[in-house]
């Protein structure tokens, strides 16, 4: 069965936990990061080839309230891929599906997409996840921890959080989950909502409005009043008639 996370933003502390034991699975170097003239906590600026995850800051004012929201960003595991759906249009297998799991992988065959091809996978996606590393072209983002999950772990960043914020586990069971958080919240935050739920296998729950997290904590933030569904059927009907 394939797994979900899902991410209860209304608990997250911004400890950024999380950040950090993701980059210890992966062993992936520090970055040289600032917070002089960049006027956030949040660190690093962006998601990055060192960063699979990254706790976003938002700070904004709401009815003369300062609200300071957290939302620890990663690839979402989509449940039909659109990154995967370009990718295989260059080339093929370049990323792959666990069916077990519902992983989105993102193999070394990446360094062979040209830097134009890359940009065209990044712009595919609807959560502008993917980044490249200019150096050796390997395109990369969270992996679900895909090896942890396999030998019966958590992903690294649920083991670590501190506060319930992540969750791991089956899909209908966290699907199940999202709801009954959903429905406590709602009474004292009417805005409360699951972001794609349908189409994604990382299911964030926000108290706020998407925006006020991030540009693309949902899809339609990003492709504008299109539906995924036409968005996908946009994307694929010029690959699919140059491959005929
Ligand atoms: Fe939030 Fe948990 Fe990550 Fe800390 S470890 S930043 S509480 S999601
Ligand atoms: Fe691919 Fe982006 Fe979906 Fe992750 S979130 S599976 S990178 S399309
Ligand atoms: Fe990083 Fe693993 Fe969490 Fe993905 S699932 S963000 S790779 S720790």
């Amino acid at each position: 069965m394939p797994k979900s996370f899902l991410i209860d933003t209304s608990r997250c502390t911004a400890c950024r936990g999380c950040q950090i034991a993701c980059k210890e699975w992966h062993e992936l170097p520090a970055n040289k990061t600032t917070q002089y003239h960049w006027g956030s906590h949040q660190n690093p600026q962006d998601l990055n080839p060192n960063n699979y995850k990254l706790v976003r800051f938002s700070e904004h004012l709401e009815d003369g309230v300062v609200r300071w929201n957290f939302f620890p960003d990663q690839c979402r595991h989509c449940v039909v891929p659109p990154c995967k759906e370009l990718g295989d249009v260059y080339i093929e297998e370049a990323i792959v599906q666990d069916e077990k799991t519902g992983a989105v992988l993102f193999t070394e065959k990446t360094k062979k997409f040209s830097a134009e091809e890359a940009e065209e996978v990044r712009e595919a996606c609807p959560y502008n996840i993917p980044r490249r590393n200019d150096q050796t072209g390997l395109m990369s983002k969270c992996t679900m921890c895909n090896d942890r999950v396999h030998a019966g772990m958590l992903p690294a960043c649920v083991k670590v959080c501190p506060s319930g914020t992540m969750n791991f586990g089956d899909r209908e069971d966290m699907l199940a989950l999202a709801e009954k958080r959903l429905g406590t919240l709602k009474k004292k935050w009417p805005k409360a909502m699951l972001a794609d739920p349908e189409d994604v296998n990382v299911i964030y729950l926000l108290i706020d409005t998407p925006v006020n997290y991030s540009d693309n904590a949902v899809a339609e933030a990003h492709i504008g009043p299109m539906s995924k569904k036409q968005f996908l059927a946009t994307l694929a009907r010029p690959f699919k008639a140059m491959k005929a």
